[in-house]
């Protein structure tokens, strides 16, 4: 920290050595008075020039710099001018250091001051020569061929260093201007800094650039400034607070900005967590002794300020050594900038102490080490700042590049689903079609399959099974609407012959005729025809009385007469044997009873020599129904 070295050497108080009579006559303009200064150090209760001052021990001066580090002590400092020359000299006395509280002149020969300045002594200042200086200036003169011993007394509740001067008017307006051009110089490069990194933290919206601009404005800027007594100097403020109490504050904000731009710059919260918490904890207390500049008197508050200020950079020293061993990235850069900063003090530092000779450097290095961080910072963070942009824009060209790609297989596979898709429809159709015609088929099937199972296979009349389904239920209906039944059986005459002479075949196709002759003889569509047997056939006829079952008969015996029964190859005639029986039934008849009524009535056809229809016995006698309507 810059404030650590100042703070240690100013601390240290300078041991003196006796001076001589400092003569006035022949005098460089500018003459450091510090080797011709005794100083003693008494309460601040001392009130004036008394005798007991005079008469103590003073010890002999031995810097042109006196530093008296913080002290609560008054200091005395005694020198004595002579004037060898025949004219009256004057020269300007002028304490090249701001911080000070109050600084009363005395000349040995007067009891009242010759001037009281200082900070705390307001309006006071005004006594001072016309002189655009930062710093306080007393007029003295002594007369010719005389000598004058003068004591001054100081006190102050800051470092409390006395770079004090002889000085000719004109070489002080020289000296005053030269110091206002160089700070305005460096001034006006601070403020450039600080606009870079404002428009920085504008641009990025970057934190760490935020930070590091309010470090600039609070330590570059304001402490400089309050140090270098600005804020009286050049604006005419009176103020204590913002000539001397402000600086612990200024002090506690700039090492809480820098706690928090250091934190950042370094990564600390990846690259370190356990330094990041530690960093967090320095906010809190940088925030907590802020908080107590408020209640605690000045000097205190100054003493807490600059030792949290060397805890902040302990802390830091600690945490580059551990990034330099660890070879974290970043530390180079971080260890040149601040450590341009901390030799600039340290530079700084030597010059107060009296170690190095006073120059253009050693007054302004603490200055030009200020710039050279700021300046080793702004470009590192704006490097940085290219960097991530670089990489930004690569990542996004990567990006750009696998969402193309991304794109391009989206599409592939659409295009592969749609071409399944249309796929798996045709598919699906020509499944669908397949199955509907299967299912058509199988209907195809499940008809003829039902056709098989009730029709017979040869004559396409109803068959056996059907009969023995179909006729209980023709019996019951009948029953139920009280209309009449009747049942014809008929069996083919002599057909053996037909199958010995003809063929099987021919059988077949005579069967085939008959049972045509006989579907195309009942009237109606009520009316059964089943092949009872071989070559018996039976037909059931509802709402149909026997005598009305005997016309149809007859009907057919008559169309089977009549039909010539030709295969191509054979031609010939057949006749066939007719039983006819038929009631109304009631519950208590039996329908087998019908059937062998008709049964016993074709025997007796075939007895009674074929070709013929016959009723039963009780019937025999009746003549033969004409048609029914
Ligand atoms: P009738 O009834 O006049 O007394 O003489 P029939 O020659 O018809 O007598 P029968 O009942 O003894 O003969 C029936 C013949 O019918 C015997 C059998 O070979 C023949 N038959 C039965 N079913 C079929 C058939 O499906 N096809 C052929 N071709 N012949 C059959
Ligand atoms: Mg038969
Ligand atoms: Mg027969």
């Amino acid at each position: 920290m810059p404030y650590l070295f100042i703070v240690l050497t100013w601390m240290l108080s300078v041991s003196c050595f006796a001076a001589e009579n400092l003569d006035l006559n022949g005098l460089r303009e500018n003459t450091p008075l510090g080797l011709h200064l005794k100083t003693l150090r008494t309460t601040r209760d001392d009130t004036g020039l008394t005798d007991h001052i005079r008469q103590a021990y003073f010890q002999g001066g031995s810097h042109d710099a006196l530093n008296f580090g913080y002290t609560k002590d008054r200091i005395w400092l005694k020198f004595t001018l002579s004037n060898t020359s025949d004219l009256d000299i004057e020269r300007m006395l002028n304490i090249r250091y701001p911080l000070l509280d109050k600084i009363t002149l005395y000349s040995d020969s007067q009891p009242e001051p010759l001037y009281s300045l200082g900070r705390l002594l307001e309006g006071k200042n005004d006594q001072a020569l016309d002189v655009p200086a930062s710093y306080f200036v007393m007029p003295i003169t002594v007369k010719s061929n005389s000598f004058e011993t003068y004591y001054l007394s100081v006190e102050s509740d800051d470092s409390l260093a006395l770079p004090i001067y002889l000085t000719t008017q004109s070489a002080l307006e020289t000296q005053a201007f030269q110091y206002a051009v160089n700070f305005a110089f460096y001034i006006g490069l601070v403020i450039t800094n600080i606009l870079f990194a404002f428009f920085m933290t504008l641009i990025l919206r970057d934190r760490e650039q935020l930070y590091y601009c309010l470090f600039m404005i609070s330590n570059h800027f304001a402490f400089f400034s309050v140090l270098e007594g600005m804020p009286n100097t050049l604006l005419g403020i009176d103020t204590l607070f913002i000539n001397r109490d402000i600086i612990p504050f200024v002090v506690c904000f700039s090492m809480l900005l820098f706690t928090l731009f250091a934190a950042s710059y370094l990564r600390l919260y990846s690259l370190a967590p356990k330094a990041y918490r530690l960093s967090r904890v320095l906010v809190g207390l940088m925030i907590f002794t802020l908080l107590l500049c408020f209640i605690l008197p000045y000097f205190y508050a100054i003493t807490l300020s600059t030792f949290a200020s060397i805890l902040v950079g302990m802390f830091y020293g600690s945490v580059a050594k551990t990034y330099v061993v660890r070879g974290r990235p970043g530390i180079k850069s971080f260890i040149l900038a601040w450590g341009l900063g901390v030799a600039g003090a340290m530079i700084y530092g030597l010059k107060v102490w009296g170690i190095i000779p006073v120059n253009f450097f050693t007054s302004y290095s603490w200055h030009i080490g200020t710039l050279l961080e700021a300046a080793v910072f702004s470009a590192m963070m704006a490097y940085r700042a290219a960097q991530d942009r670089k990489e930004r824009l690569v990542a996004l060209q990567s990006l750009n590049k696998k969402e193309r790609d991304l794109r391009h297989t989206q599409e592939q596979l659409l295009a592969t689903e749609s071409a399944a898709k249309t796929e798996l429809e045709l598919q699906v159709k020509q499944r669908t079609r397949d199955l509907s015609n299967l299912l058509g088929q199988l209907e195809d099937e499940n008809k003829s399959l039902a056709e098989l199972s009730i029709n017979d296979a040869l004559t396409k009349v109803r068959n056996r099974r059907f009969f023995n389904d179909i006729y209980p239920q023709m019996w019951n209906d009948s029953i139920e609407e009280r209309a009449p039944i009747s049942v014809i059986m008929l069996d083919i005459d002599h057909f053996k012959r037909v199958n010995d002479d003809y063929g099987h075949l021919c059988g077949d196709h005579c069967l085939v005729t008959l049972a045509q002759i006989m579907q195309s003889s009942v009237n109606h569509s009520t009316d059964v025809v089943c092949r009872y047997g071989g070559e018996e056939f039976a037909i059931i006829l509802t709402r149909t009385t026997a005598e009305q079952a005997c016309v149809v008969a007859e009907r057919i015996r008559e169309n089977i007469e009549m039909t010539i029964i030709t295969d191509g190859e054979h031609t010939f005639k057949v006749t066939s044997s007719f039983g006819v029986a038929g009631l109304i039934p009631t519950e208590h008849a039996s329908p087998d009873a019908l059937i062998a009524q008709s049964d016993a009535a074709l025997y007796k056809s075939k007895r009674n020599g074929r070709n013929r229809v016959t009723m039963p016995d009780d019937e025999k006698n009746k003549p033969i129904p004409t048609c029914l309507p």
